[in-house]
């Protein structure tokens, strides 16, 4: 069977845990899309890890962790992030890369570097990982295939071509030192030399494995806000962050994937630009922060502040709707157990009108929240097991946002760890 885990709003919804969770029972983990601007946090036994690139089965010996073809591959920052797993005690992961997966060059994270520097106060608040740079390429068909690290002929005249443009961007757009054939060709020979272990045909191993009837997990990056076609364009990334995609990110069959878990966070946070209706500021927004997550709403990348706002309901309907869901896990709903009153956006104003359906982005730029208010439980719910033993505050609270998604909320996550979680009948 194979399920994906994904997200419902802008990323950081705490997938991490939750593909954990699952992956215990996984036999197979696979990175989808998205590169090393994702992070997602786990805690175990080992101890805690902020994940970038590697599937998040990484700490269940059993698993099979896979890369698939619709990732952007940073080589050096996987073998460093698989040294640093195996540095805090997990045996060596199984791990396989697809043959066909894109690599991230060192110029791709040069020029989005460069380019939010010439962007300067219009900057998108990339995490200056390459990811923009990379899919571009990758659909101008200058990208550079695993499989093609192994033709050295083949791959001297490809970089010597693709350099040319390069160069005239970074002389003349840029203004930055150019690029040297020979030095990227042999970084590229080292990078071939680290990835060699693991590469492998993936989409046949995982054909194989559906056909023996394993459990295979999608695991998703960011969440539907972040989707280039149906998130909050232009303030998106660069690759689809919808279960769909997995059958092409990863080469399983589009009919194969049979459940789909968006995850959704009792409350809102986001990382970088882009339209945010039920946003919150100031001493409001330091003080969820802090009590969000297991260490504070902070960047597992970049260590920057999240952005922080109340439930919203449209969105996160839409961002279900999106992923087509057919379960709702509802994370962090102990980070509220702090207030008297919990206010939850359950539609948007625009130009005097409220809806409740999600509008296109020069829509949402003008729309307001309208905002209810929930009571709060004022009580640590953390270590409850059981839906029922919840107080009847928080039981309400959960039960609205399910009624509102129109989904199973299936889950309810009330910590950081993996075994805090209440499973609803
Ligand atoms: P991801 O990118 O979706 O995997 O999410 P992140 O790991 O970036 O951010 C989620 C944060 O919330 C992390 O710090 C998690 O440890 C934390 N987290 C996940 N679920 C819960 C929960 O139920 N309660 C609390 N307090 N923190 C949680
Ligand atoms: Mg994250």
């Amino acid at each position: 069977m194979v399920r994906a885990i994904v997200g419902a709003n802008w990323g950081d919804e705490g997938k991490g845990k939750i593909t954990d969770m699952f992956a215990s029972q996984a036999d197979i983990v696979i990175r989808f899309q998205g590169g090393a601007n994702a992070g997602h946090t786990i805690i175990n036994d080992y101890g805690k890890f902020a994940l970038h690139q590697l599937p998040s089965g990484v700490c269940s010996q059993n698993t099979m962790n896979i890369i698939g073809n619709g990732v952007a591959l940073d080589i050096p920052k996987l073998i460093k992030e698989i040294n640093s797993v195996t540095e805090k005690g997990v045996p060596q992961p199984k791990i396989m890369v697809s043959e066909r997966t894109q690599i991230m060059m060192p110029y791709h994270v040069l020029l989005d570097t460069y380019e939010e520097e010439r962007l300067a106060e219009r900057q998108f608040g990339s995490t200056k990982s390459g990811i923009a740079p990379f899919y571009s390429d990758k659909y101008a068909k200058i990208g550079f295939q695993i499989c093609e690290l192994f033709d050295e002929e083949y791959l001297k005249e490809k970089l010597t071509n693709v350099l040319e443009v390069k160069n005239l961007l970074l002389e003349h757009i840029y203004h930055k030192p150019l690029i040297s054939v020979d030095e990227t060709f042999n970084t590229l020979m080292e990078y071939r030399d680290m990835i060699k272990p693991y590469v492998g045909n993936t989409a046949k191993y995982i054909r194989e494995a559906i056909k023996d009837n394993k459990n295979i997990l999608l695991e998703g990056q960011l969440g539907s806000l972040k989707d280039p076609d149906f998130g909050i364009y232009p303030m998106v990334t660069s690759s689809s962050t919808l279960a769909g995609y997995g059958a092409v990110g990863a080469g399983i069959p589009a009919y194969e994937i049979k459940d789909i878990v968006a995850v959704t966070k009792a409350y809102s946070s986001a990382v970088g630009a882009g339209e945010f209706v039920s946003e919150i500021f100031g001493e409001e927004a330091d003080e969820m922060r802090k009590r969000g997550g297991d260490a504070g709403e902070f960047g597992a990348t970049t260590g920057r502040p999240r952005r922080m706002g109340w439930f919203d309901c449209v969105a996160s309907r839409y961002g279900c709707q999106a992923q087509g869901a057919t379960q709702v896990v509802l994370t962090a709903i102990d980070c509220l157990s702090y207030l008297d009153e919990i206010p939850v956006c359950v539609g948007y104003e625009i130009d005097g009108k409220v809806t409740k359906e999600f509008p296109v982005t020069p829509l949402l730029k003008k729309a307001k929240p309208v905002l209810t208010t929930l009571k709060g439980w004022k009580t640590d719910i953390r270590g409850i097991k059981e839906f029922d033993k919840l107080p009847s505050e928080a039981q309400n609270y959960v039960l609205f946002i399910e009624k509102e998604l129109g989904i199973p909320v299936t889950m309810v996550s009330n910590g950081p760890k993996r075994e805090e979680i209440i499973f609803r009948g």
